[in-house]
């Protein structure tokens, strides 16, 4: 890793605009203690905001890391309950054709949702923080949330992926009035 890595409780949110987030992110070399930390300091900062995903970008850190971690929150209250998955160097080997709808956040661009596309499944590989090569079928809810911070991988957000204006929300409203 290239880059210093700050201790975990010193990272900071990376916000739309912030040219971090329109970069595509650098492969990762593992095992990597430094690689490691950063991976705490994400999965500490993804807790602390509610998130039930983090990538590395998000962070300020240009790399091929992310987290996923579908749990009921108060923000997601109907996602199924996963052990954090640590991903480096993540890939997309095959995907659903079909697509459904779905709303999305982000820690990136607060008090907005959008309704956006996704792949009803995907599979992947990704390497663990020791540098081995692991292969999955994600599916729903989980596949959308690696679609998402997939994307930011390749310097891209939610709202690139909306296709109508009209399918973005205020937070407050849509917490207010549900989703439809
Ligand atoms: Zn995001």
């Amino acid at each position: 890793m290239s880059q210093t890595t700050p201790s975990p409780d010193s990272l900071t949110i990376a916000l739309l605009g912030e040219a971090v987030l329109r970069q595509h992110a650098g492969a990762v070399q593992l095992p990597d203690p430094q690689v490691s930390q950063l991976a705490e300091g994400m999965r500490r900062k993804m807790d602390d905001q509610g998130g039930v995903g983090i990538a590395a970008p998000q962070v300020h850190h240009s790399l091929a890391l992310m987290i996923i971690a579908s749990r009921p929150n108060a923000r997601y209250p109907d996602a199924p309950q996963m052990e954090p998955l640590v991903m480096a160097n993540p890939r997309i080997e095959a995907q659903s054709t079909e697509q459904e709808m779905g709303w999305e956040g982000c820690l990136s661009v607060p008090g907005i949702r959008g309704r956006v596309c996704r792949p009803l499944w995907v599979e992947v590989s990704f390497d663990d923080l020791c540098g081995q090569r692991h292969h999955t079928r994600l599916k729903g809810f989980v596949a959308r949330i690696f679609c998402h911070e997939f994307d930011h991988l390749c310097g891209l957000t939610f709202l690139d992926r909306v296709e109508d204006n009209r399918d973005l929300m205020a937070t407050e409203v849509w917490l207010r009035e549900g989703q439809s």
